[in-house]
């Protein structure tokens, strides 16, 4: 596969651009290194390189276009937005039919507020959280990932539930030390955790089912244990929905899962494939944010029309009956094909799936938390990453990251995705 212009354009990227993309998940550095690939277009389930090579598409923005590239009713959505004038900086009727939508679809989110980004939804629900109970300290869950703000980018010390150390320079020691984390699925670290800083937590921010280090559900009864511990402390529960709303269903995880959290943070698939975040929660709660309250929260494009009408016509067409069904359907016979592969070639690979996502890892064992995750093997991962590439499957460049099957995906690819496989498994077997 001819990839000259990418590499081309890529150097010159890094001339302009720091480290040459616009976010470190870009760059092919944890696939070994090399020029990404610089798409030119995309159309339903593929992308068009600017050598004009084509990819069928699992990638899908990190999560957000789950109706294909370029779906015709979110682009006409799009068009008339820009005709009418893309900002405002005024309310708008879109903000209250995309509100009321949402709460119709979760309807833990009482009160929501936009703003543009899933870092800003939950960055924002930790300080409303910290202004509505008077605490400071956070718990979150390792390598759940919840954006670029300063106070998720904690890491866990060694131990079963630790207070942080920064996870990037320029997050102070102090910041750090507000945040307490604990692995995911472990009951027993969460109640340590709790029982030694439950009246200072002042919530728990946990992805209800993480898509952060590959597609990992909770294990029956560990969320409810969480919600319980965490409400007998006096603190709040937090959903990061961020990839998970309507990602599984039309709705949050949280209705899968028969939950309710006291606030969640949304992004992605939400902005149909425009920039976007919002959170909500419990009335009560909610009124702690400004103008009503006295925790600030605020966007020049927070709520711009074009988020708005973008969102609202993705979630038109998700709503469309059996879009879950298909999505499952599809992801079903793509994790049966690779397993069977998997078998076949006696590669050490599991697969993790929930419907249209699913993550492979190249370990033997079940990956049930962030450690698990960890130790599946990157190289194995990074050689059958390029291979799926040259041959036209675009993943994410990340053992960590899932594959996303979007409604315009068909049979046909997830036929021709599983021919590549066999093909890079078989090469794999030799080397
Ligand atoms: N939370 C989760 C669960 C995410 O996956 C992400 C992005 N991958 C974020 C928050 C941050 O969202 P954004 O990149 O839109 O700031």
């Amino acid at each position: 596969m001819n990839v000259k212009q990418s590499e081309e354009l890529y150097k010159e990227a890094c001339e302009h651009i720091v480290g040459g993309v616009n976010s470190p998940s870009r760059s092919f550095q944890g696939v070994g290194g090399g020029a990404p690939i610089f798409m030119e277009r995309g159309e339903g389930a593929y992308f068009y390189d600017v050598d004009g090579n084509r990819y069928i598409d699992y990638l899908g923005a990190y999560g957000p276009i789950i109706t294909g590239h370029a779906h015709p009713h979110i682009t006409e959505a799009i068009k008339r937005s820009a005709e009418d004038g893309t900002l405002y900086g005024t309310p708008t009727r879109f903000e209250n039919q995309f509100s009321k939508m949402l709460k119709g679809a979760i309807p833990s989110l009482e009160k929501v507020r936009f703003v543009n980004s899933g870092t800003e939804a939950v960055m924002t629900t930790i300080r409303v959280a910290r202004a509505y109970t008077g605490r400071n300290k956070i718990i979150k869950f390792a390598g759940c990932y919840h954006g670029h703000s300063d106070l998720v980018l904690v890491a866990a010390g060694s131990g079963p539930s630790t207070l942080g150390s920064p996870d990037s320079a320029g997050v102070t020691q102090n910041i750090a030390e507000e945040v307490i984390t604990v692995p995911f699925n472990d009951p027993k670290a969460f109640e340590t955790a709790i029982n030694k800083w439950g009246d200072q937590i002042a919530a728990v921010l946990v992805e209800p089912i993480v898509g952060n280090f590959g597609i990992v559900e909770p294990a029956p009864g560990f969320l409810e244990r969480v919600h319980s511990l965490t409400h007998e402390a006096g603190a709040l529960i937090i959903y990061d929905e961020v990839i998970t709303a309507f990602r599984f269903t039309y709705g949050g995880a949280q209705n899968l899962l028969n939950l309710t959290p006291d606030m969640t943070a949304m992004g992605k698939i939400i902005g149909g494939g425009l920039p976007i975040g919002a959170y909500g929660g419990k009335t009560k709660i909610m009124e702690s944010v400004a103008p009503l309250g006295p925790a600030y929260s605020a966007g020049t494009m927070s709520g711009n029309p074009a988020s708005m009408r973008a969102g609202i016509a993705c979630l038109e067409v998700l709503k469309e009956e059996g879009t879950y069904e298909r999505l499952d359907f599809l992801g079903n016979k793509l994790e049966e094909g690779l397993v069977e592969l998997i078998q076949k070639y006696n590669i050490p690979a599991t697969v993790n799936r929930l419907k249209g996502a699913l993550t492979l890892y190249f370990t033997t064992q079940p990956v049930t938390n962030y450690e698990e995750a960890e130790s599946s093997d990157g190289q194995l991962f990074a050689s059958f990453f390029k291979k799926m590439l040259h041959q036209g499957i675009n993943l994410a460049p990340s053992k960590y990251e899932a594959w996303f099957i979007t409604t315009a995906h068909v049979e046909k690819d997830i036929d021709e995705t599983l021919i590549a496989a066999e093909h890079a498994f078989r090469e794999l077997a030799e080397e």
